[in-house]
């Protein structure tokens, strides 16, 4: 295993803490100096707010951690391609490198419907790599829109 695969699977833990929760299961950790600094999943039901994100939830605890807004040394991982909101937020918080499980065909900015980390006007790029995990990752998120495609069936 990688170790962009060791962390990888940190987020889909996550992720399935969301499906459990009876949200999209999408996950995602912040790493720095090769240690977990933050973690989050998506609460957007739980919450009953549209910024309660995998990725916002894990860049506010990691800032909060660091105490800057900055988060020049770490890595993300997240399960899913990230949303402009989050792709907008990984800019502005300066993240050198995202690691992607699967991408998001209908809402990816990182290459699908825009790509935000990496727009050249902007005055920061990410590396970003994308498919570890990705079976894994997708699957997952089949599963979760089968399962409720099927309860909305029942009576
Ligand atoms: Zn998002």
């Amino acid at each position: 295993m990688t170790i962009d695969e060791k962390y990888m699977r940190e987020a889909v833990k996550q992720a399935k803490r969301a499906a459990a929760a009876g949200e999209v299961p999408i996950g995602c950790i912040i790493v720095s100096e090769d240690k977990i600094i933050a973690r989050g999943y998506n609460r957007r039901t739980i919450d009953k707010n549209v910024l309660s994100h995998a990725e916002i939830n894990a860049i506010r605890k990691a800032c909060k951690k660091i105490g800057d807004w900055r988060l020049e040394g770490c890595t993300m991982y997240v399960t899913l391609e990230p949303c402009p909101m989050c792709a907008g937020a990984i800019v502005q918080a300066r993240i050198p490198r995202v690691v992607m499980g699967c991408m998001n065909a209908k809402a990816g900015c990182a290459g699908s419907v825009l790509d935000l980390l990496h727009q050249e006007g902007f005055n920061h790029q990410v590396i970003t790599e994308t498919g570890v995990l990705g079976e894994e990752c997708s699957q997952m998120m089949k599963n979760f829109f089968k399962e409720l495609r099927e309860k909305k069936k029942q009576p």
